[in-house]
């Protein structure tokens, strides 16, 4: 009796030993299966809940363009993750006298599944910081912020898409401790998000099939960060395995005219490229909400492919001109 119980219980370990070897764990299943993945992003919004006077941007049209996309990534059978390369506070006095309460709130309502810490989030006292924390529904994420030796904030989150296990990273500028007053971060260290990256995306990528990576770093050009400490590019050539940048801090659109570089001049309503780095798609959407950005992947038997991208305006009323030399509101 034993010893049959015995073998029967060495076969399922046998079993699942093979299982082990052709999917590793954590691993997505199912073979041969096109998962649509849409990630939703936006950064460096700087308290602009409201519309500006012209009535662009503003949580609520966000809104509005946010559930517009998620229904229909839905009725194709898609997912969509929402996330925000960070720096919420600091920019207007309806905002700023808040403390950005009516910023997380909303966000929250929105539905962000995470965000990236940014330098601004350490423009108040921590206990704010900390406050803004329960204000939101979601994950603020950064790896290589420390307080007393410990990480302040979880370093990622994990989300289940349908089976598909997206990791997604948190990073925060290392500049950070230059930028804001020191007697307000004392005991908390920036350490380089870099080096913490390099440690946990070989982590990542053995729980995960797909990895994104949330940053607050800024996007330089071809890495040429000047006398900034170094960004996404550098990042994406000095890590490999990371899926996707959402980033932020740079506050610019990130479309590309050709390889390394960007354009500055571009203009909303216009097809957008975002950067590629070392297999990593690197996207920003600007600052304040003016835009949306939109990513949409497939992901078949562990590849992850952008199909389109592009920057969606909310309300944004700049007027352009079009190839047949009239004008239009974008
Ligand atoms: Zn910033």
């Amino acid at each position: 009796m034993h010893i049959a119980l015995k073998s029967v219980s060495l076969s399922l370990l046998a079993a699942g030993l093979l299982t082990a070897c052709t999917t590793p764990p954590g691993k997505n299943n199912y073979l041969d299966k096109t998962y649509k993945i849409t990630i939703l992003h936006t950064n460096d919004h700087h308290g602009r809940f409201w519309p500006n006077a012209d009535g662009e941007y503003g949580l609520a049209a966000q809104k509005t363009v946010v559930d517009k996309v998620r229904a229909e990534v839905k009725a194709e059978g898609g997912y969509t993750l929402l996330l925000s390369g960070g720096d919420v506070n600091t920019g207007v006095p309806e905002s700023d006298l808040q403390d950005a309460e009516p910023d997380f709130r909303a966000m929250s309502r929105i539905g962000y599944d995470a965000m990236a810490v940014g330098n601004h989030e350490f423009d108040k006292l921590v206990p704010v910081l900390m406050k803004q924390r329960g204000w939101a529904s979601f994950p603020m994420l950064s790896a290589n912020i420390y307080q007393d030796g410990r990480r302040m904030f979880d370093p990622y989150a994990m989300f289940n898409l349908g089976g598909v296990k997206v990791a997604v990273l948190g990073l925060t500028t290392d500049d950070t401790a230059k930028m804001v007053n020191p007697a307000q971060i004392q005991g908390i260290e920036f350490k380089s998000p870099i080096a913490e990256a390099a440690k946990l995306v070989p982590e990542l990528r053995q729980k995960a099939d797909i990895v994104i990576a949330a940053t607050h770093m800024g996007h330089y050009p071809d890495g040429q960060h000047g006398v900034n400490a170094p960004g996404d590019v550098e990042m994406a050539r000095a890590v490999k395995g990371i899926d996707l940048i959402v980033g932020g801090h740079g506050q610019n659109p990130v479309c590309m005219k050709a390889e390394n570089v960007r354009d500055d001049a571009y203009v909303p309503g216009q097809p957008c490229a975002p950067d590629r780095q070392n297999g990593a798609w690197i996207v920003q959407a600007h600052e304040w909400g003016k835009y949306v950005g939109r990513a949409d992947f497939e992901f078949n038997n562990g590849k992850f492919k952008l199909v389109k991208y592009q920057l969606i305006p909310v309300n944004l009323k700049k007027t352009v001109a079009t190839a047949d030399g009239k004008t239009e509101k974008v």
